[in-house]
């Protein structure tokens, strides 16, 4: 069975809720590299401070700094029976990157080991999604306009106070926000597909079936 999977799917697509179920089913970590950072910073470790030191200016943390982090990660006990990687890689240069870490610290390789799996999902459902989300400002329940509207339209079921659409769900954002995923995600998708690593996984689907499906992928290797 593979042991490193990598994720890749648009925000929304329930990529999170999959990742955990996995995560529980294996005993193996999920490494988020947003967190993984942050918490380095937070602890104030060396490469904490000097990924600081970017974000500071302003600047986006090198990948060679990134890198780092996430060898340290992956040398760490808990992955050495495999983990799930999140928001990692990212485009060519960090695929590329992923691979010489694998290759550096010696336990699993790409080729061999790895597992991407795709999350195939329709985003103008998911444009839909967004756009129809509304939240309560006050006890910040959130509902859908369309799958999961209030029983008064446009205020809150449990305090009555008017719903707010929050200002990175509006149409315009929202669309760029998946042009962005698609235009990242497609040079990875071919460079992970010409490896022989690709799996698609149809995410138009409630997510017990997208369960089912996931684990079918990598039992069945
Ligand atoms: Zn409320």
């Amino acid at each position: 069975m593979k042991k490193v999977f990598i994720f890749l799917g648009p925000p929304g697509s329930g990529k999170g809720t999959q990742t955990s179920r996995l995560s529980d089913k294996l005993s193996i970590p999920h490494i988020d590299t947003g967190s993984l950072l942050r918490k380095n910073i937070e602890d104030k470790t060396q490469l904490g401070i000097i990924a600081k030191g970017f974000i500071d200016k302003g600047q986006l943390v090198p990948l060679h700094v990134v890198s780092s982090v996430i060898k340290e990660r992956l040398l760490k006990e808990d992955c050495k029976n495999g983990y799930i990687l999140d928001g990692f890689p990212r485009s060519i240069e960090q695929a590329e990157a992923l691979a010489s870490i694998l290759e550096e610290t010696g336990e699993f390789t790409l080729k061999n080991d790895a597992m991407a799996v795709y999350f195939d999902v329709d985003t103008e459902i998911l444009v839909q999604r967004l756009i129809n989300r509304r939240s309560c400002p006050n006890c910040g329940t959130i509902y859908n306009l369309t799958s999961n509207p209030p029983k008064i339209m446009d205020y809150c079921d449990i305090c009555d106070t008017k719903l707010v659409q929050r200002a990175d769900d509006n149409e315009q954002t929202a669309r760029a926000r998946f042009e962005t995923y698609e235009r990242e995600t497609k040079p990875l998708y071919d460079y992970f597909k010409q490896l022989g690593i690709l799996k698609e996984l149809d995410a138009d689907k409630p997510i017990l079936e997208i369960w089912e499906n996931l684990k079918e992928l990598i039992f069945e290797q």
